[in-house]
């Protein structure tokens, strides 16, 4: 079955609808550091608001201990939002209590209200279904229908994702639905050559999608943290590297598995060599099989890809027609170590066909090095949903809109 889309609702005109979003945005002393989440949302309200629904607005944020904190309050979101929109949005200070019900009984056809943190109530994540089902039905006592479009939280089985969506009439709403269209494009019958980009901190955060998109993709190319896991294997010393022991022999079954199937496995011929962790480490330039062999020896720490991988991956990028990238080529945070992941953006800028930009660290690191989210074909808002989702695994959240992987 397909993922009711929000036109499966009918006419909203007058009825209050549930918004699951995720708002779940960074906050620094109370500030907004990123809104790039709140953004996302706007198709989907502005919709319902120029169809004159009663717009109920939630969301988490953070991981507050089921109670309330007001660390982790919504009120600084629903200010932003106002301000996004255009237009006023009411804050109700609880989630289901009295705040909140005065809050919608006040809405007006196309009005907007924010009720506060859902994980400020110990329902939404309990793990006990009739602990989540009793906030559910709280919940849905607020509305008349749900639309879910909170990405980040549909491999979540949590009240406001979950069960609510089986008490009211319940659709996708326009993030979710390009999320689930894009995504899927990318491991159902994806535009050839198909080259998936892989980086980041750990080779085992990624098995589950290295596993799922190895038989499917026509080029992997690998860097970040885990391609030193990919050069031990290989034979190379990468010194004091990140280098996940246990997983070499997992990878060696990946290089094989990927010459089996003709996939081209591109792995670093050269590396950022540092003295240290540090924004101000000493940093050379070396092959990747003389990684040791830099005047730091075996203490040396590759924190980037070298110049010339950064130019062998940008045109194995450029050549291909459908790109997946997930996890940053080094470690971006520091300007030194920056180099490999905004070659790597650069090219997916260029790409003639379809680009995706999927993970937390990788979205806000594209951010970070001064591209606009519109020069990728799409950016993914979900870290741990857009993976588990190019893992092929079953997500509660879209599962109960209809959905099957
Ligand atoms: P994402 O959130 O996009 O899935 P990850 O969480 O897997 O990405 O990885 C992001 C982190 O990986 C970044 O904080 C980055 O600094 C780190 N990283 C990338 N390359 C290296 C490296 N060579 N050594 C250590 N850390 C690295
Ligand atoms: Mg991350």
């Amino acid at each position: 079955m397909a993922l009711r889309t929000l036109d499966s609702l009918g006419s909203l005109a007058g009825k209050r609808v549930i918004v699951r979003a995720d708002f779940n945005v960074p906050l620094k002393e109370g500030v907004i550091t990123d809104d790039g989440r709140i953004r996302a949302a706007l198709p989907t309200l502005n919709h319902l608001i120029n169809q004159g629904a009663r717009v109920i607005a939630c969301s988490h944020l953070g991981r507050p201990d089921g109670a309330p904190d007001a660390k982790y309050s919504l009120a600084p979101v629903a200010q932003r939002l106002s301000e996004l929109l255009g237009t006023p949005v009411a804050f109700a200070r609880d989630t289901v209590g009295d705040s909140a019900r005065d809050a919608v009984a006040a809405l007006e056809d196309g009005d907007v209200a924010v009720i506060e943190n859902l994980r400020f109530n110990p329902g939404e994540t309990a793990k006990d279904v009739g602990e989540r089902r009793a906030f559910a039905e709280q919940l849905a006592a607020l509305g008349d229908a749900l639309v879910s479009d909170g990405f980040g939280v549909v491999h979540r089985k949590q009240a406001s994702v979950y069960e609510l969506a089986e008490l009211l009439p319940s659709a996708a709403g326009f993030l979710i639905e390009k999320e689930v269209d894009v995504l899927d494009r990318l491991t159902e019958n994806p535009e050839r050559p198909y080259a998936v980009v892989l980086g980041g901190s750990k080779v085992s955060d990624k098995l589950g999608v290295i596993e799922h998109l190895l038989p499917r993709a026509d080029k992997i190319l690998v860097g970040g943290g885990m391609m030193f896991t990919f050069l031990a294997a290989q034979g190379h010393k990468v010194g004091k590297s990140l280098l996940e022991a246990d997983q070499i022999d997992t990878v060696k079954g990946y290089i094989s598995a990927a010459a089996e199937k003709g996939v081209e496995l591109i792995l670093p011929v050269d590396a950022v060599m540092a003295s240290g962790f540090a924004a101000d480490a000493d940093h050379v330039v070396a092959a990747a099989d003389a990684l040791e062999d830099t005047p730091f020896g075996a203490d040396g720490m590759g924190l980037d890809i070298g110049p010339e991988t950064a130019k062998i991956f940008a045109d194995a990028i450029r050549g291909s027609k459908t790109v997946f990238w997930n996890g940053p080529m080094g470690v971006f945070e520091m300007p030194a170590f920056a180099a490999g992941t905004k070659a790597i953006a650069q090219a997916l800028t260029e790409v003639d066909g379809l680009s995706v930009v999927g993970g937390g660290d990788s979205a806000a690191a594209v951010r970070q090095l001064g591209f606009e989210d519109d020069r990728f074909g799409h950016i993914s808002t979900g870290g741990g949903a857009s993976l588990e989702f190019l893992e092929g695994k079953k997500l509660p959240g879209l599962e109960i809109l209809g959905w099957e992987a």
